[in-house]
């Protein structure tokens, strides 16, 4: 675009609109995942809805390569791109609980920290994952695991309704009564089908929890996860926890003689009564001696929010990811091997159950197929210094590769990088060939192809 387009541009737009000439360019650029260094065209604040449908209608009409931000949280950094335009819907930021009626309206920029708080005033929350920075946006259009998943489903499972701007630039509502095959698809189809500008969602009775990290050693890894993994696939599911490795990072919360230390650790989340929490937690306690145990009442938020610290913005991630229906003896012993050689203090691999309320949702009745799945599994190589990403990106590969053949086949959107077409297929099984039809139909020239991208049928 010429400098004169770009003014013009400028005039009629309410947000801002950021070139690589303005200083505000290189933070406004920048990613969650400091692997991705992107250089877009242009950038542009969205302000309302208007502002929205203005980009969208502008990259359709001069041929633009289109990226979508929400959180920009997103590992390949699928929230911006190189040479095009980026609608960047960080301002986005109205929500508005409605306590009678139990639900949510977010808007298509807001962060989960910014749901909890706005929710928790209310003594309710709505269904995210186990982190507080992440978009809500991304997380959502992809499917959403997260501490309440065994109990009230994934995110998307809570999701009413969608407001989104179409490659056409026409604003509609994607619900169970308007355009029901858009809301399947958006359903865990991830940014596909067009810009979310609003979310509605149902909230759950969800305020002060039970929960929090218990630790133990290394060398009861196999243990403790055999342990964990017949406790959580029995367990009510006002039991969630998930199971990781990990190294005790050297901060005071810690004692000293345990910093550095290689550790797993299931952090935990009881929803149930309080007053029956500790009962509760009397098996677990025994799967082996903890280590250390900071499991007891917490409010939900800041349960959420435990981990923020340790995984600042700028750090270099390596995503790799797989569902699986079990976890056998030989998968155990082959985490503990991989586990015990963690490539860096911030490197980690979780296991997340999605049993329970998840697998009550039918593997058509939405885009994520997975639902036979009972875990998720993530390994993530991350580091401060780019230096050590060949070490890290072959220690979380070989990792992947090993436990893949006891894998259900395919992995979840949200926690892969950018592996071609083959892999997106894999994450959808057979509900690839509806996604390709309602993208036909919704986004025939592919537009919104910068994601985990389905092609039109
Ligand atoms: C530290 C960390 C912890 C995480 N923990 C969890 C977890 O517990 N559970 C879980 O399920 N996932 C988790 N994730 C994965 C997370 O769901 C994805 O990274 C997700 O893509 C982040 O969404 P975002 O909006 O922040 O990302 P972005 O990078 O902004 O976007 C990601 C993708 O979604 C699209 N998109 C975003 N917003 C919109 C919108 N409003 N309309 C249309 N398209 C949109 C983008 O175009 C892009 O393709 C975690 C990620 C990180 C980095």
């Amino acid at each position: 675009m010429s400098e004169a387009e770009v003014q013009e541009l400028r005039a009629r737009f309410r947000g801002e609109l950021i070139a690589p000439a303005d200083a505000a360019y290189d933070a406004a650029r920048k990613v969650y995942n400091a692997m991705i260094d992107r250089r877009p065209a242009l950038i542009l604040k969205c302000a309302d809805v208007a502002d929205v449908m203005a980009g969208v209608n502008l990259a359709r009409e001069r041929n633009l390569l289109l990226a979508v931000r929400g959180g920009g949280h997103n590992g390949p950094g699928l929230g911006v791109c190189d040479d095009g335009l980026v609608i960047d819907l960080a301002r986005l930021k109205g929500i508005r609980v409605d306590p009678k009626n139990k639900t949510v309206r977010v808007e298509g920029g807001c962060l989960w920290n910014e749901v909890d708080h706005a929710t928790h005033a209310f003594g309710l929350a709505v269904p995210s994952g186990f982190l507080s920075t992440t978009g809500v946006g991304g997380l959502t259009l992809g499917g959403g695991i997260g501490y309440l998943s065994r109990k009230h489903g994934l995110t998307i499972d809570n999701l009413l309704a969608v407001d989104l701007v179409l490659a056409d630039g026409r604003l509609v509502t994607a619900s169970a009564e308007e355009n029901p095959d858009l809301f399947w698809a958006v359903r865990g189809g991830g940014g596909n089908f067009g810009v979310v500008t609003s979310f509605l969602f149902r909230a759950h009775p969800v305020q002060t929890v039970y929960g929090g990290p218990i630790f133990w050693p290394m060398d009861k890894g196999a243990e403790v996860l055999r342990s964990w993994r017949d406790f959580i696939l029995a367990a009510p599911e006002d039991i969630n926890g998930w199971f990781g490795f990990a190294t005790v990072p050297p901060v005071p919360m810690f004692p000293a003689e345990h910093h550095m230390k290689k550790v797993c650790v299931i952090t935990w989340c009881y929803t149930g009564d309080l007053a029956k929490a500790e009962q509760a937690f009397e098996p677990i306690r025994k799967f082996s001696p903890p280590l250390m145990d900071f499991a007891g009442p917490i409010p939900f938020p800041a349960l959420q929010s435990l981990f923020d610290g340790l995984y600042p913005p700028g750090l270099q991630w390596y995503w790799k990811a797989d569902f699986f229906h079990e976890l056998s003896e030989k998968a155990v012993d082959l985490h503990v091997k991989y586990g015990e050689r963690l490539p860096s203090p911030h490197s980690t691999m979780h296991i997340y159950p999605i049993n329970g309320a998840a697998q009550r949702v039918g593997k058509g009745d939405t885009a994520f197929n997975f639902r036979d799945a009972r875990f998720a599994e993530v390994i993530v190589g991350v580091d401060p210094d780019p230096a050590n990403n060949p070490r890290l990106m072959q220690w979380a590969k070989d990792y992947w590769l090993a436990l893949h053949p006891f894998s259900a086949g395919g992995g979840y959107v949200n926690m892969m990088m950018d592996e071609g077409a083959e892999n997106v297929k894999a994450a959808y099984r057979d509900n690839y060939a509806r996604l390709a039809q309602v993208k036909r139909t919704y986004d025939p020239g592919n537009l919104f192809r910068v994601n985990q991208n389905i092609r039109p049928a």
